[in-house]
């Protein structure tokens, strides 16, 4: 093979700005790498990376490295995006380490606008307001129709307090810069909300992790929705990947050891074998495999 490998799935999104209204946005900038890279620097590991492959020997091969946690081969590929969001967002994007970033200065140039936020979210702190445990995400938002007693001035504080703080800040911000303080300094009285924006370079391996903790239902859902954007692009751009990730990884059960014992405790063994006879050779002899050791383990049947 001669030249850079082309692919066409990121073709299609390379410079294309993904808005999510009043959040921010993210754009493909460049990208190393397709599903074949993948399996072709995997095919490395026994010397036949130049051999002919179809399509489905490619699908097979991620398949099999994706379930059996063989990452290295995902390294292989890597994109570079520009985001835009709020600093919230930003702080807990930048908590994934393994990625490479630039981000604007505020110490270089003035604060953007802030995000407005979509105050008809605005929710109350539990997803579960039954449930006594919840300490992080939100209940069902607070609308102005929804009129309990209690609810009223909150639902009102959400409408148009929530908006008029934010300006306050802003004007904050302004009224400093204006007095001339340095914008080092003047930064400290800007909201959370303020935009910010960095490039972001990651390794496809990295950015599935990425993925498989910021797309799920319990990650905030400002970072979700960004999140689902850059997901639309990987599902295009490394397909085979995409498949096998959500096949093996982002779906598949991640289940202790005792659960397992207990679930292999009541698996019916005269209809185990019509039950995986749809998977893949190896796949079923895994799972066998696995359930053997579970009922020898003694606590399952
Ligand atoms: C729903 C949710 C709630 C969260 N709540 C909090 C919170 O309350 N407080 C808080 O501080 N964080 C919180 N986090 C952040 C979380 O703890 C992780 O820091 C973040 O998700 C990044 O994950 P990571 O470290 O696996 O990813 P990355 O930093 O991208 O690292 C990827 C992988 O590389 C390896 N790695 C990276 N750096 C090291 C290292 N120094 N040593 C060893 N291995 C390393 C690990 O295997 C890691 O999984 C939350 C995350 C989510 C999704």
């Amino acid at each position: 093979m001669s030249g850079r490998p082309i692919n066409p799935g990121a073709e299609l999104h390379l410079g294309k700005l993904r808005s999510v209204p009043h959040l921010g946005s993210v754009t493909l900038r460049d990208y190393c790498g397709t599903d074949a890279s993948i399996s072709r620097a995997a095919r490395v590991s026994y010397g036949r990376h130049n051999a002919t492959r179809t399509e489905s020997d490619d699908a097979k091969l991620i398949g099999y490295l994706m379930r059996h946690r063989h990452t290295s081969p995902f390294e292989m590929a890597e994109l570079v995006f520009h985001v835009r969001a709020p600093i919230f967002v930003a702080r807990q994007w930048m908590r994934h380490r393994m990625a490479s970033i630039n981000e604007v200065s505020l110490r270089y140039t003035e604060a953007a606008e802030e995000c407005v936020m979509d105050v008809r979210g605005l929710g109350p702190l539990c997803a579960d307001p039954d449930s006594k445990d919840s300490k992080q995400g939100r209940g069902e938002p607070l609308t102005v129709g929804a009129i309990t007693a209690a609810d009223t001035a909150q639902a009102a504080w959400g409408s148009f307090g929530f908006a008029l703080d934010l300006q306050q800040s802003d004007l904050e911000y302004k009224h400093a810069r204006k007095a001339g303080i340095s914008r080092e300094q003047a930064r400290v009285l800007l909201p959370l909300a303020t935009m910010t924006e960095w490039v972001w370079k990651v390794d496809l391996h990295n950015l599935l992790h990425f993925l498989g903790l910021r797309t799920k239902p319990d990650a905030q859902r400002e970072i979700r929705l960004l999140a689902d954007e850059i997901a639309a692009i990987v599902a295009d751009a490394y397909p085979l990947t995409w498949a096998a990730w959500v096949e093996h990884v982002r779906d598949a059960p991640r289940i202790s050891a005792s659960a397992w014992r207990a679930l292999a405790g009541i698996v019916d063994a005269d209809r185990l074998a019509d039950a995986l006879a749809a998977l893949p050779d190896r796949e079923r002899r895994e799972i066998l495999a696995a359930l053997t050791a579970a009922w020898s383990a003694g606590d399952a049947r």
